[in-house]
């Protein structure tokens, strides 16, 4: 299986997965124009797109999701509720499938399972990709670190983890307290602290790169998400940071 990052963070996600013969995206909060470029720069044609799965109804995930569905006839998997929030920024859908929270999603041999998650979305979800026997977790917008999400890091080979703010850049930043308390709390987003711990346990059991993901803007410097995990981890394990701004590596799972 390989992956790479078209974008991640406030500002839009999308993840591109490449496994059997399944060519999925996770989530498009960027424009169809360019997801399509992002795609080409490793020489991949969207319209080779098997499906997109969206995880949640927040426009950074969601914004060129339609857009895609309609010109390349990609069908769209969601949640039934999720589309009905989302329905605004998708538009006209032809080709959708619906599936439940937890629930699993089969592409011949590749398998997707979805992971209920603590977001202040109305039926978020995490992913995890598996194919022959290896196991990528995508895993962003995950409120704070729940139950389970120990164990279940612990069982991937390779994870987007989500790694939004810097704790104190966060408390002296500008936005409003409101929305300070919103991201830290219990339904809002992981900081570089929480997701460089989870990590640290899980390469203690299969996982053989990260990738910290979702970073604010405002909120976060790559470096010092960078510094968080290798701080917990160690220096020699591979710490990726998927951009803001830029397609990322292509990177084996
Ligand atoms: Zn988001
Ligand atoms: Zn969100």
């Amino acid at each position: 299986m390989i992956t790479f990052s078209l974008q991640s963070g406030s500002n839009g996600n999308c993840i591109y997965v490449e496994a059997g013969d399944a060519r999925l995206l996770f989530d498009c909060g960027i424009s169809g124009t360019l997801a399509a470029e992002r795609m080409a720069a490793h020489g991949r044609n969207i319209a080779d797109v098997t499906a997109i799965i969206v995880s949640h109804e927040h426009d950074d995930h969601v914004r060129g999701a339609g857009v895609l569905h309609r010109r390349y006839r990609i069908p769209l998997y969601i949640t039934q509720a999720t589309q009905r929030r989302a329905q605004p920024l998708l538009g006209a859908l032809t080709r959708v499938h619906h599936f439940l929270p937890g629930a699993r999603i089969e592409f011949g041999d590749v398998r997707v399972f979805t992971i209920p998650t603590p977001h202040d979305a109305v039926e978020p979800v995490g992913f995890v990709v598996e194919h022959e026997r290896r196991r990528l977790g995508i895993l962003t917008d995950l409120g704070h670190p729940f139950r389970d999400l120990k164990r279940l890091l612990e069982s991937l080979d390779a994870a987007y983890l989500e790694s939004n703010y810097d704790p104190e850049m966060l408390d002296t930043g500008p936005y409003p307290p409101e929305l300070k308390a919103r991201i830290r709390g219990r339904h809002g987003h992981l900081s570089n602290g929480e997701s460089a711990t989870l990590s640290s346990a899980a390469v203690r059991h299969r996982l053989k790169w990260i990738a910290a993901a979702h970073l604010s803007e405002t909120n976060n410097e790559p470096e010092l998400a960078l510094d968080a995990h290798h701080g917990a981890i160690g220096k020699g394990f591979p710490v990726h940071v998927a951009s803001r701004y830029a397609v990322g590596d292509v990177l084996s799972v």
